[in-house]
């Protein structure tokens, strides 16, 4: 409604119930633009490269979601995980069951979170249960669509191929022709994230020239196209990216655990490609999107580059609002955008306290939240101006 200075406001709407936090730090809520809400029971699996840790941990567990009790109970704790962490807006990637997704979407909504969410389509190169026939895979997802997309502001759809070798060519000009049925729709993946993977996609796919020209031949990129990691991309890859708005999703935490490598963002920014930053729980570690600013830091630092407090900040909010095109809706405290913000406070004695208050430049500010601040930090979150996570 409105945004000033405290008298200014206490003068405007005198008499309105007021809420005061005191010297704490009031930021928007953090935007994850990209994590698998069946992967919460499997966070910090032990050894593997992204091929090994899908067959060996991922798939069993992402079956387990046939079962729609275990479904909700996952949902809602991954959400309240999310939210203690200060995230109020994510894209989502589900399993393959249309019911695990609706189950997710529904939770979402009873939470007052932002979601793109999307139901996984596979019909190859993973164990039977998961894998979908072609027409009962759009059949699901035109449902969802109809039902879900656009819900309240708060719920959007994602095309899902979980990444070009999970799906027959077939299925993904299917994946492609419902895209152009519906052209406001996300479309959520993955891409060159180990060089396994990148072998085997051009196993599979010989007569194209790499990667992302996969994704090109069906229609699966563009404006709202959100690819994460990207590690190993080429130069050619990054420029058609950039030139057709496709966003690359920074996943800093799963790379280094996967062992996937190190991307050179400044490369990735060189092409104008959008970018976003994300936790991809459970390849990644983390929930907090501050831990996730860290280990961004760090990813650039092992390759001699620094990206500047304001910069790391800006992809956990703004930023990743704007890649995923929720940025009207959310990301930062403007005029007419939903109030979903956190609240971060800490106590005299605490580490982050004599770090806040021995820092007079607020990059330095910045820079002591991403180190040393984390959940346990985190008092209060709102999303529409509900709280809802208050620290114990
Ligand atoms: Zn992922």
């Amino acid at each position: 409604l409105s945004l000033g200075t405290a008298s200014d406001l206490l003068k405007k709407y005198e008499g309105g119930s007021v809420l005061d936090f005191g010297d704490a730090i009031i930021c928007p809520g953090f935007v994850d633009a990209h994590t698998h809400f069946p992967q919460l029971q499997i966070v910090g699996s032990f050894g593997e490269t992204l091929l090994g840790w899908l067959d060996k941990y991922t798939f069993p567990e992402e079956s387990r979601f046939v079962d729609g009790n275990y479904a909700r109970q996952i949902a809602k704790r991954f959400i309240r995980e999310m939210l203690r962490n200060g995230t109020t807006a994510a894209a989502v990637f589900s399993t393959s069951h249309r019911q695990a997704t609706e189950i997710y979407c529904e939770e979402t909504l009873a939470s007052g979170m932002r979601a793109v969410v999307g139901k996984c389509s596979m019909d190859q190169n993973a164990p039977k249960q998961l894998l979908k026939s072609i027409d009962r895979d759009v059949e699901d997802l035109e449902a969802l669509i109809s039902q879900w997309h656009g819900r309240d502001d708060r719920i959007f759809c994602a095309i899902t191929p979980r990444f070009a070798p999970s799906c027959s060519e077939a299925m993904l000009n299917e994946l492609g022709s419902l895209r152009a049925r519906h052209p406001d729709i996300y479309v959520q993946s993955h891409i060159s994230e180990n060089l396994e993977e990148i072998d085997m996609v051009h196993d599979l796919f010989p007569n194209d020239r790499d990667y992302l020209a996969v994704y090109e031949r069906f229609n699966l990129t563009g404006p709202r196209s959100l690819y994460a990691h990207g590690v190993h991309l080429t130069d050619d890859e990054l420029k058609r990216m950039g030139e057709t708005e496709t966003a690359l999703i920074h996943c800093p935490s799963s790379n280094a655990f996967l062992g996937s490598g190190l991307i050179d963002l400044r490369r990735v920014e060189r092409h104008n490609v959008p970018v976003a930053f994300a936790t991809d729980i459970g390849g990644g570690t983390s929930f907090s999107m501050l831990r996730t600013q860290l280990d961004a830091y760090k990813i650039q630092k092992l390759g001699h580059r620094v990206i500047h407090p304001v910069e790391l900040f800006f992809h956990a909010t703004l930023g990743g609002a704007t890649t995923l095109k929720l940025d009207h809706l959310c990301g930062n405290f403007s005029i007419g955008k939903s109030a979903d913000f956190i609240v971060i406070d800490s106590k005299p004695g605490d580490l982050l306290n004599d770090r806040l208050h021995n820092s007079l430049d607020p990059d330095e500010k910045l820079f002591a939240l991403a180190t040393i601040g984390g959940s346990n930090y985190i008092d209060k979150v709102f999303v529409q101006g509900n709280c809802v996570h208050e620290r114990l």
